[in-house]
């Protein structure tokens, strides 16, 4: 299914081409680059990883490989360079950084390198997402920005078949840096594990980055604010299934108001990616009556992941 290049890859991916990309992509690994680090391969079979890569009219069909092409050295140059339209909208938002001043903050962060032995292709998703990250790292489009001690970008297999969203970063998130730690991420583990999945293997992140405070729902302008991101992730980490976590990242992925009782039990699709609700692992800690439906919602996406995995 070709999927149409969203704004802000068009964003970056012109952003890219001004502060010089190629420069990026061939510095040495830093300590960034390890697993679990933002961007990073964690530890997924190489073999996984390849044959997520192995589906070339997959890869030949999705615009937003064309940019990653270009960095990985291909000669597929076709990328639009239309005006933004997705400009962060929350109305007491501190105005973001001039492009100038967070193109100075990136160029003195080492890039991170592909693993040896990845396709280029995935390597250039690899790369994109860390420089997503590090954009992230330094926002202000929203409120959020203003309270948070860092900024919760997502973490996990940067390929990975299943991605996780929840709403937003708690306190023990917001001093470590990553997103489901805790006794909900606990919890979290236990259910990817139960559906044969691993941490190291999926792809976590949450609606907004940056952690609201007293723990509140994130407003509409904020999770509007912090959406290019979350899509840039799921563009990059192309899942086969995403998983809405809680009521507030259903709502926000499925852009409805409908409550999660009513989005639950059935298919969505969010851009192009077929997609479920479920309970949030923190919600299950506090009414363990949920974990029954949670697990009836969790054992369908697993029969989805097979089914998709069955050549
Ligand atoms: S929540 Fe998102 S949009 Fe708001 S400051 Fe943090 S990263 Fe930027």
């Amino acid at each position: 299914m070709e999927r149409t290049l969203p704004g802000p890859l068009t964003d970056l991916l012109e952003y890219l081409d001004g502060i010089g990309y190629r420069d990026l992509y061939l510095r040495p690994p830093s300590e960034d680059a390890k697993p679990g680090a933002v961007g990073a391969p964690a530890g997924r079979p190489a073999s996984t990883a390849m044959s997520k890569a192995a589906g070339p009219s997959e890869i030949a069909g999705s615009p937003q490989i064309a940019g990653t092409s270009k960095i990985a050295g291909s000669s597929k140059t076709e990328v639009s360079h239309r005006p933004p339209d997705r400009q962060p909208t929350d109305r007491r938002a501190t105005s973001p950084p001039p492009a100038k001043s967070v193109a100075a903050s990136f160029v003195e962060v080492p890039a991170l390198l592909p693993p040896e032995g990845v396709p280029d292709e995935i390597g250039g998703r690899v790369q994109i997402l860390a420089t997503v990250a590090r954009q992230a790292s330094t926002c202000q489009a929203c409120g959020l920005c203003r309270g948070r001690q860092t900024v919760v970008f997502g973490s996990g297999h940067p390929n990975a078949d299943l991605m996780l969203i929840g709403e937003g970063p708690g306190g023990e998130e917001d001093r470590r840096g990553l997103p489901f730690v805790g006794p909900a991420g606990e919890l979290l583990n236990k259910i990817i594990g139960a559906i044969d999945q691993s941490r190291e293997g999926v792809y976590i992140a949450n609606v907004v980055k940056c952690r609201p405070p007293n723990n509140r729902d994130p407003l509409p302008d904020e999770v509007a604010a912090c959406r290019a991101y979350l899509e840039a992730q799921i563009d990059l980490v192309q899942p086969k299934v995403l998983v809405a976590l809680g009521r507030v990242a259903a709502q926000a992925l499925l852009q409805s108001t409908q409550p999660l009782r009513q989005l639950r039990g059935a298919w969505h699709e969010v851009r192009g990616i077929p997609t479920r609700a479920t309970y949030h692992p923190a919600a299950l800690l506090r009414n363990a009556s949920w974990k029954r439906p949670t697990w009836e919602d969790m054992k369908v996406v697993r029969d989805r992941l097979r089914d998709l995995q069955t050549p």
